[in-house]
């Protein structure tokens, strides 16, 4: 079968633009997105949004529709609705598309699965009811949907985000319970004076937050020791702050502290990662250009190292620079040439994203269970009492404790559990987290039906054909 020069995986910023730069160095595409319509996470149906009017999600997202529009004019093979879930070092992209398995071959890929949102264990975090915060951005963006009355509690730029736009939109929140531990502020301070040299992006942040402040909700700061009330369903939070204990009722908790690097994907391919002490979580080594530890498989965005959207598309174009020239259609001076102001920004934007990533910093106690009845792998529900059996029973890196517990076997493949695991393990290791390691992971990387097995297309679709002639 005639191979593709390059399959991206992933049709946010970064995959899209890196497509759309690809194409245009004559490079044959196909990138693949579980979405229906190209964006990612933060241009979500930017190009077909429900709401009437999208101006309360702001310009960053706005911008996003003429990313998209860009991506659909250019001349290459786009398959939505397909998820990718074995991903060869031999080029080979087995993907599920509409109950179906497709097969397509590559000779460059370009991984660029995003973020998911750092998961927050804290007492009644499985219960009904309680959700993240960007869940509740994506049932706003892809379905108008909101939840009136809601709680938001947990740390970081995203959260501020979706409850300011709730907040334009005219949704009722019921209180905003900011997490950012005091120490925080005085931690980043001293990267304050190099993060100004992005003003702008300090002015935005600030803005958002004297946005909130006068919307007048109720809003508790330095909120600690933070539980989930209720037994079948959220009743309401319970936490800690200005020296008083403090029940709020509500129906619907968002919960938000950070995102980290979308790992399924590169770790299942046996990538070389590193553990981000300034992040806390693993991502996988790229070199500038995104290459990574197999020559061939490229990464960029935020699933290669949380950078923001911005950061993303300039990665993304990074990558594809890099894979032109690897294809023979770039030479490397001209690759060098035309990616220099790129690593240039990039370098520059690396001073604010240090002030934000000390900033908001996530506590450990609220990173890592503290309650042994809290379930960690909701998957298998193992608790953190059951990891702990686990462990005191001879388990001490991630995969002996999977073998032991299960957790990490379900169906989300870790997704949830697995940066939990490592902390945990390292914690009563007493060793740093890059000596634990973290989940071997394997094809597939999601849950598949032997009747879509079965329905294999070995030329994945004529669109796919036409790309590879
Ligand atoms: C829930 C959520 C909401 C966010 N909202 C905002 C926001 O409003 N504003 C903001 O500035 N930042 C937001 N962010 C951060 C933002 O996502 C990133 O900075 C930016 O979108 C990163 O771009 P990217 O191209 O790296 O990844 P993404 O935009 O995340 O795109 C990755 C794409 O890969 C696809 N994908 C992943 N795995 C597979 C697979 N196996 N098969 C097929 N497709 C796959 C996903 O469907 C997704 O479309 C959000 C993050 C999250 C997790």
């Amino acid at each position: 079968m005639q191979a593709l020069d390059c399959a991206i995986i992933g049709a946010g910023p970064a995959g899209m633009t890196a497509a759309i730069e690809l194409s245009k160095g004559g490079a044959k595409v196909a990138v693949l997105d579980r979405g229906t319509r190209a964006g990612g996470q933060i241009y979500r149906a930017a190009a077909a949004s429900p709401l009437p009017n999208t101006s309360a999600l702001g310009p960053d997202y706005q911008a996003g529709a003429e990313l998209i529009a860009a991506f659909e004019r250019t001349d290459l093979t786009h398959f939505a609705s397909s998820d990718a879930w074995h991903l060869g070092d031999d080029g080979r992209v087995l993907f599920s598309h509409l109950g179906e398995t497709h097969e397509l071959h590559c000779r460059e890929m370009l991984l660029c699965p995003g973020a998911m949102e750092r998961p927050m264990p804290i007492p009644g975090w499985t219960l009904p009811g309680v959700m993240t915060a960007g869940a509740a951005q994506v049932m706003l963006k892809s379905d108008a949907t909101v939840a009136e009355g809601a709680v938001f509690a947990g740390s970081g730029p995203l959260l501020y985000l979706i409850v300011a736009q709730y907040l334009r939109l005219g949704v009722p929140v019921t209180a905003l319970v900011d997490t950012t531990p005091r120490q925080n502020y005085l931690n980043a301070a001293p990267l304050l004076p190099r993060a100004l040299r992005q003003a702008g992006q300090l002015k935005k942040g600030i803005a958002l937050l004297r946005e909130i402040r006068s919307a007048g909700i109720p809003q508790y700061r330095f909120a600690e020791n933070l539980e989930v009330l209720g037994q079948n369903k959220a009743k309401g939070l319970r936490f800690t702050s200005g020296g008083q204990i403090r029940e709020i009722a509500a129906e619907t908790i968002f919960l938000h502290h950070g995102v980290q690097p979308n790992l399924n994907m590169t770790r299942a391919m046996d990538l070389a990662h590193r553990w981000n002490p300034q992040q806390l979580c693993w991502q996988v080594e790229t070199d500038a250009f995104g290459q990574t530890s197999i020559q061939h498989i490229s990464a960029a965005g935020d699933g290669a190292g949380i950078i923001g959207a911005d950061g993303a598309r300039i990665a993304g174009r990074l990558a594809a620079l890099n894979i032109l020239h690897r294809l023979g259609r770039l030479s490397e001076a001209d690759r060098n040439r035309q990616a220099t102001p790129g690593i240039a920004k990039l370098a520059a934007m690396a001073p604010f994203r240090a002030f934000i990533d000390r900033l908001y910093h996530p506590a450990n106690a609220l990173r890592l269970p503290q309650n042994p009845d809290t379930l960690v792998c909701r998957c298998e529900e193992q608790t953190l009492a059951d990891l702990r059996e686990g462990f005191n029973q001879g388990a001490r890196d991630p995969n002996a404790l999977k073998s032991l517990t299960r957790c990490g076997m379900g169906p989300c493949q870790g997704r949830q559990c697995g940066h939990m695991v490592t902390g945990l393990l390292s914690q009563w290791r007493a060793e740093p987290t890059e000596a634990v390691g973290y989940y071997r992971l394997r094809s597939p990387q999601r849950l598949l039906t032997l009747d879509e097995l079965s329905r294999f297309q070995a030329v994945p679709a004529p669109t796919h054909a036409e790309a590879a002639e």
